[in-house]
């Protein structure tokens, strides 16, 4: 189901709108849930909407720990003791 995001003319409130089917929100002009006026038209796409709302859902945040997990299981032992011993001497190395 389809979910567009509008913005009130008469006073500036966004709100969403989840239709049934894709054809039911051509040319539709929902009522403003604030102040009932049909005064509304259709905000910015759902992507810049979910970029405000920070991007992952929480689904796909733990979809993508899993994968780091992952990841990180497959790193050899020996591949992370020389990152580690490399990273200390760096340290050394800078006093
Ligand atoms: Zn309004």
């Amino acid at each position: 189901m389809p979910i567009y995001e509008y913005i009130c003319l008469d006073c500036d409130n966004r709100f969403d709108r989840l239709w049934p089917t894709m054809a039911s929100a051509q040319d539709r002009q929902p009522a403003c849930p604030a102040c009932s006026s049909v005064s509304t038209k259709q905000a910015v796409s759902r992507v810049a909407v979910l970029g405000e709302l920070g991007g992952l859902t929480p689904q796909e945040e733990s979809a993508s720990s899993a994968e780091s997990a992952r990841t990180a299981s497959y790193t050899p032992k020996d591949q992370i003791d020389t990152l580690q011993a490399n990273s200390q001497r760096k340290r050394e190395q800078g006093r």
